[in-house]
Formats: structure tokens, C-alpha cells, sequence
């Protein structure tokens, strides 16, 4: 029996399969390759298609005996979704609802879903526990919070088990440095910063410094990829063991200033890193921490690499050597 992981080139799709395939289970990694890279699936069985094709995708779960699925496949650039509301409902929520549908065909019970801190939108407590409001500020937290939505619909009268995780902002590397985060366009602050003091970007632009914070910066609760793949796999576990469906969220509790990143990145890179202060970014809440409990608690989860510097070492070593 297999897992079935959609998404499974992206970042975080390929650091869970790796984590995966380094635990022995079985793994067919479905992606279309939009946004994700064919050599960053180390294994496994792959399928290249859309999730949205309904042939090709009775195809997979006709040809492979799939024990449950890790659902990665997603558009999830909260710029691009303010341009483009139609493509993001269409890719995310279209794409999730012809998965339910081939899974229920299927006989296929369990799913592991990728949510997003991006449901809470500007949060009201700090940290943020999954019982607070959810009030997306854009379409990409609005189509995660419908697929949510509907999760909790089909686990009522479906027969479907899900476990939806909201993940804070996931950064670092797998610790051998032959997967990192490879976004294009990449939008993301620790891989820009990186990429700055690489030299292969002028200067790190900083959205805003005039927050309710510190130090006037964004506050964003990092979380190393690998603790994020590790969880996947206890999710999966409390869904054979007990099927009962819940929602996580997945951060460090500690939240760090976009200055701070750019700092801990100088005196891990030794490198200089240019930065200019440009202005606020639309839709970013000033900041976003996780309470993780009920994931540790609930799930057994026990991050391993929660240090800001240990995340960036990580992603500094894919970044500078196989980059
Ligand atoms: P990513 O873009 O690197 O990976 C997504 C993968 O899905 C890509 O390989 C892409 O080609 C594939 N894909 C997209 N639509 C598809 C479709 N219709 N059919 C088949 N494949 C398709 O993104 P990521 O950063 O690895 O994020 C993975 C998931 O985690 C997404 O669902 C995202 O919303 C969620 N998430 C990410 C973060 C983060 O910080 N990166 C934070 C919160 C939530
Ligand atoms: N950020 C920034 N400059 C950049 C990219 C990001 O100042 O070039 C800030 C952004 O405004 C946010 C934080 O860094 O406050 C983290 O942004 P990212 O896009 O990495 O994740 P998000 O929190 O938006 O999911």
C-alpha cells in the first residue's frame, strides 16, 4: 500500500517524501510540475499530471494501491491570488474536490491536508490557537479555508478522515542540502535574503517598518521544513490508528522580525546583505505566531530543528552549494 502525495516536486511536497522514503513507506508522487521539479522527487513512483484531470487521475489510483493521501498540490502566492481570485478557487478548491471524489471512488479514506496560517488572517492573539477566528485576507487563505470547509462536510456524512495542518511560514532545507526551497518566482524572505547575500540579488527590499512591532517589522513564526514533513507522518498514523479528523497548526511559537531574519542571515552567511526599506505589502497582518500545542499533544509532534539559526544554516547550505 502506498501514499499518495499531490504536490509531491514542490518544496514541501518533496522534503515530506523524502521523509517518507527515509521511514520505508511506499510513495507515488503526483504533480503537473507548474511549480515543482521533477529532481527533487528522490524516489517513489511518479505521475506527472493535473489533479484536476479526472481520467488521469483515476488512473493513479487504478494503477497503484493507495493506503492515503498527503495533499500538497496548490497555487500558494497570496499576491498572485489577489490578481488572479478565479485561478486560485479553480486550482485549489476544484483540484481538492476531484481528489475527494476519486478518493471516495476509490475506497481511499485518509487525507492529510495543507492549510495555512493564511485562514487567520490578522490574528487577534498571539499565539494564535486553532480555535481563534479565521478571516482570510485574500483568496489563496479563502480557498484553503473552503477546502476546510468542505473537509469537515465530507468527514460528517463521507466517510472521509482528515487531518488539515496549518503551517506557519515553512523555510530551511533537508540537512544534506540536496533539496531546498527552489520558488519561481520566489517571494519568500529567508531564500531572497539568501539569495542577496549571494549576490545574485542586489538588495533585500523590506516591506514596511513602520508595524505596531519592536522594531517595526512583520513578525513571522518560521518553522524548519523537515519538523513540517515529520508531522505528515504523524498525521497519517493518528488517522490509521483513530481516523478522527482535526486541524493543527504547525509553527515555533516564536515569532522573529523580518530585521531580525535579515540579521541572524548576515551572521550565518558572513555575508553582507544590502537592504533598502520600501513599503507595506497588501494583505500582510503585522504578525503571525503559532501555538503548536495541540499538535504536540494530540499528535506527538516533536520539532526537532526549531532554531532560527539552524533553519537558516540549512537553507544557506542548499542555497550555496547545489543552487
Ligand atoms: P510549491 O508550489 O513548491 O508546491 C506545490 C506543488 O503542487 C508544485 O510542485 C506544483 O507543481 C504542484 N501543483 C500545483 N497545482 C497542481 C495541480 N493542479 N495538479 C498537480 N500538481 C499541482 O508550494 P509549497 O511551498 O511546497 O507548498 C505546499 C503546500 O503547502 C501548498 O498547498 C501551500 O498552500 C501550503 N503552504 C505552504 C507554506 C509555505 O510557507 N511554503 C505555508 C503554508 C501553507
Ligand atoms: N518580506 C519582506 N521582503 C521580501 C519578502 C518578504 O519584507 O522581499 C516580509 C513580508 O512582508 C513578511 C515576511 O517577510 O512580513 C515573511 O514573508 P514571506 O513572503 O516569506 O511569508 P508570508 O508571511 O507572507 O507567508
Amino acid at each position: 500500500m502506498a501514499i499518495l502525495v499531490t504536490g509531491g516536486a514542490g518544496y514541501i511536497g518533496s522534503h515530506t517524501v523524502m521523509e517518507l522514503l527515509e521511514n520505508r513507506d511506499e510513495v507515488v508522487v503526483v504533480d503537473n510540475l507548474v511549480k515543482g521539479h521533477k529532481n527533487a522527487i528522490k524516489g517513489g513512483k511518479f505521475y506527472c499530471g493535473d489533479i484536476r484531470d479526472e481520467d488521469f487521475l483515476d488512473r493513479v489510483f487504478k494503477e497503484s494501491e493507495i493506503e492515503a493521501v498527503i495533499h500538497f498540490a496548490a497555487y500558494s502566492l497570496v499576491g498572485e491570488s489577489m490578481k488572479d481570485p478565479i485561478g486560485y478557487y479553480n486550482n485549489n478548491v476544484r483540484g481538492t474536490i476531484t481528489l475527494l471524489r476519486f478518493m471516495k471512488k476509490h475506497g481511499v479514506k485518509n487525507i492529510v491536508f495543507s492549510s495555512t496560517a493564511a485562514v487567520y488572517g490578522e490574528a487577534k492573539n498571539v499565539p494564535i490557537t486553532e480555535d481563534d477566528d479565521t478571516c482570510p485576507e485574500n483568496p489563496y487563505g479563502e480557498s484553503k479555508l473552503a477546502i476546510e470547509k468542505l473537509l469537515k462536510w465530507a468527514s460528517d456524512s463521507l466517510d472521509i478522515n482528515y487531518i488539515a495542518l496549518r503551517y506557519f511560514n515553512a523555510a530551511g532545507a533537508h540537512e544534506s542540502g540536496v533539496i531546498g526551497e527552489d520558488h519561481d518566482p520566489e517571494t519568500h524572505l529567508i531564500p531572497i535574503v539568501l539569495e542577496t547575500a549571494l549576490g545574485r540579488r542586489e538588495k533585500i527590499i523590506i516591506f514596511g517598518d513602520d508595524y505596531n512591532t519592536p522594531d517595526g517589522t512583520c513578525i513571522r513564526d518560521y518553522i524548519h521544513v523537515m519538523d513540517l514533513a515529520q508531522a505528515h507522518l504523524l498525521a497519517l498514523d493518528k488517522l490509521k490508528k483513530d481516523g478522527e479528523s482535526g486541524i493543527y497548526n504547525l509553527g515555533n511559537g516564536k515569532g522573529f522580525s523580518v530585521k531580525e531574519v535579515i540579521e541572524k542571515s548576515k551572521e550565518v552567511t558572513g555575508r553582507d546583505i544590502p537592504v533598502e526599506i520600501g513599503n507595506r505589502r497588501k494583505g500582510d497582518p503585522h504578525i503571525l505566531v503559532a501555538s503548536s500545542e495541540k499538535a504536540k499533544k494530540e499528535l506527538q509532534w516533536k520539532p526537532k530543528y526549531n532554531s532560527l539559526e539552524k533553519i537558516i544554516e540549512d537553507a544557506w547550505k542548499w542555497h550555496s552549494n547545489t543552487h
